[in-house]
């Protein structure tokens, strides 16, 4: 019994999905020639396909799990439900126009032509704004449109903006936020789902582990109380005496996201020899 997993064949996705799948102890080598890998230590297939087909396999069941971004998923309207999203892939649906043109509002848009690959997102989301525009559906380069005349505005993934710079665009409206996501079919049956509780917990940890830091310090025991109400940790922080009278070692856990501000805190305080390592698995 295999877990079939879908991911992109070759593309912007490819490589963090496996290198998640590979933090998660599955070893799956890259597809080269291949359109199909199995994993060498746990009963995971891993299928490499376009994102454009994989909410469509999903919802067929030829494969039970997909990595998608939501880009894709929203626009194919499949029956496909999301179990997790993976903090990668990220970008942005967004509408430009010329850097010239006179855009105020959504209102600006009534009866304009936009060119864009996400005709269901687009189209929605003129619906809510009550604007008429029309679309104009392509599959590629979709930011040369304006410039060749065939369009007023364009709707395309974003994520430096530096693309639409270079074709004299401006971003004026996002339209959804997209990070890729762990897509599963609806239904699966017992022990598929019992896999797949087997893979989320693994994932759990090194999503865990990927916004947090292990840090060690040395301060002057006098110094304690106020390092360790800087430090949250785990639990609680671990102490160790150092050989030098009157001197300790401080283990603990810090978030990325409020590394710098506590580094800057903790010297403050009095801590010494600051080591910072990342963390391989967190497990809580
Ligand atoms: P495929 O051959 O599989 O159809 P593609 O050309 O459609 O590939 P990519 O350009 O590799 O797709 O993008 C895959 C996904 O990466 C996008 O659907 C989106 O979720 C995400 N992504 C993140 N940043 C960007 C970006 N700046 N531009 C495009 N996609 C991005
Ligand atoms: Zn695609």
């Amino acid at each position: 019994m295999n877990l079939r997993i879908a991911i992109q064949k070759s593309g912007r996705l490819s490589e963090d999905s496996l290198k998640l799948l590979n933090d998660c102890g599955i070893s799956v080598k890259s597809a080269g020639a291949k359109l199909r890998s199995q994993a060498e230590n746990f009963p995971v297939e891993v299928y490499f396909l376009r994102d454009d087909d994989i909410p469509q396999y999903v919802q067929d069941g030829v494969a039970d799990l997909g990595v998608v971004g939501e880009n894709v998923l929203y626009e194919k309207c499949k029956d496909v439900e999301v179990v997790q999203k993976l903090g990668f892939g990220r970008c942005r649906l967004s509408l430009a126009v010329p850097r010239n043109s006179a855009y105020q509002s959504v209102a600006s848009l009534e009866g304009r032509k936009i060119a864009t690959s996400y005709p269901f997102l687009v189209e929605s989301w003129l619906r809510q704004n009550r604007v008429d525009a029309e679309i104009h559906e392509i599959s590629g380069s979709v930011e040369i449109a304006p410039g060749i005349g065939l369009a007023d505005a364009v709707c395309d993934l974003v994520s430096s903006g530096s693309t639409l710079f270079m074709n004299g665009l401006q971003e004026v409206e996002t339209i959804l936020e997209s990070e890729a996501v762990l897509v599963k079919k609806t239904e699966l049956d017992e022990e598929k789902e019992k896999l797949l509780r087997k893979l989320l917990f693994r994932i759990n940890s090194v999503q865990a582990a990927r916004k947090n830091k292990y840090i060690l310090l040395n301060a002057p025991n006098d110094a304690l109380d106020e390092i360790f109400a800087l430090l949250p940790g785990m639990k609680s922080p671990t102490v160790l005496p150092l050989a030098e009278e009157g001197w300790s070692s401080v283990h603990s856990v810090v978030p990325e996201a409020e590394f710098w501000d506590k580094i800057e805190a903790l010297k403050y305080a009095g801590a010494q020899g600051i080591l910072v390592v990342p963390i391989e698995k967190m497990i809580q």
